[in-house]
């Protein structure tokens, strides 16, 4: 596959591990509560898919603090804002950087409504709304891979040895596309152990039972008994909230559905972008204000003459979100 195929692919990841996760499970078991999301991570290391599997009660707590991410200065103050009113300084950690930076952070945070703030002569107290809850249950990360070759295989092979060794994901997978056919024993003896391998068969769209487990994953979390230290810890948490906020639709923000030639087409039980013009999946590099046959959708469009408010590209911003939330919604009411 071209790598715009791969854009394509991992599009089709996302929405099957939302429909059948966990693969190990087994169709027809219950769900696992979880969100999944779109390249994300660290510095060192950025993953295809992710996916958050998540307290249901606790993921209910959460999104009582609203949709959007978190950041790691905002989640410093939300985490440790005292039940009761109290100098921002004495109620938090000390950061490990200078105060005036907390204290900007405290404005943003209570800008944003997520705990209460007021001033006592020339200090800044503060209070929180409610406690943030521990929704994170396991952060597992997925390469996908379409056409696993060698290369691809040693590439791989690497990621998935310092995932293993960073211990920030609890599970590593890759995904990768066999129409059918059996994944290569060869190539599979080039990556770790640790790591699963999902055979996906999308040829007939994404539905639940569109790919197997070719090979099962081990955890990678600390053993029985032992924790991960309080950065790593945070760290993780700071790629859930990016991961909750960010979601893996919204490559609408950087593609250009206000595009006369823009489409979302529907591959099984995933809608998935599409471009008329160029009759493929665009990649978000390609579809954007640069891209030659761009096309401003006309105005009569956003008006009369279509049946959604405010034209095609604003509806398929909604039909997006709308999905998000509805996901969002599943997650926190399985049992
Ligand atoms: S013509 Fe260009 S901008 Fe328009 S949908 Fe296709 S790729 Fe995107």
């Amino acid at each position: 596959m071209t790598p715009d195929a791969e854009f394509s692919y991992e599009l089709l990841v996302c929405r099957y591990a939302e429909l059948a996760w966990h693969p190990s499970d087994g169709l027809g078991d219950d769900l696992r509560p979880s969100i999944v999301a779109r390249q994300l991570g660290t510095k060192e290391r950025r993953w295809d898919t992710l996916v958050i599997e998540v307290d249901p009660a606790a993921f209910a707590a959460r999104r009582r603090f609203g949709d959007r991410t978190m950041d790691s200065d905002l989640l410093h103050v939300v985490r440790h804002a005292p039940a009761e009113w109290a100098w921002y300084r004495d109620a938090l950690p000390h950061p490990g950087y200078p105060w005036r930076y907390v204290r900007q952070a405290v404005h943003r945070t209570a800008g944003r409504d997520l705990i209460e703030k007021r001033r006592d002569g020339n200090r800044i107290r503060i209070r929180r709304k409610r406690p943030y809850p521990d929704w994170v249950e396991r952060i597992v990360a997925i390469e996908n891979k379409p056409d696993l070759d060698r290369s691809a295989a040693d590439r791989l092979a690497d990621q998935l040895a310092h995932d293993v060794e960073t211990g920030l994901a609890d599970e590593a997978w890759l995904a990768t596309e066999t129409t059918g056919e059996r994944v290569e024993p060869a190539l599979l003896r080039e990556l770790p152990v640790e790591a699963g391998i999902l055979a996906t068969d999308f040829s007939g769209g994404v539905d639940a039972d569109a790919a197997d487990v070719a090979w099962h994953p081990s955890g990678l979390a600390p053993a029985e008994g032992e924790r991960r230290d309080p950065e790593t810890e945070t760290l993780r948490l700071e790629i859930a909230e990016r991961a909750y906020g960010k979601g893996w639709r919204s490559y609408h923000e950087t593609m250009r559905p206000d595009c006369r030639h823009f489409e979302l087409r529907r591959e099984g039980r995933a809608l998935v972008p599409y471009c008329a013009a160029k009759e493929k999946v665009p990649t978000s590099r390609e579809c954007s204000g640069s891209c030659p046959s761009f096309s401003p959708e006309p105005p009569q469009w956003r008006t009369k003459g279509w049946p959604i408010e405010g034209g095609p590209g604003k509806g398929f911003k909604r039909v997006l979100a709308r999905r998000r939330a509805r996901e969002r919604d599943r997650a926190e009411s399985v049992e």
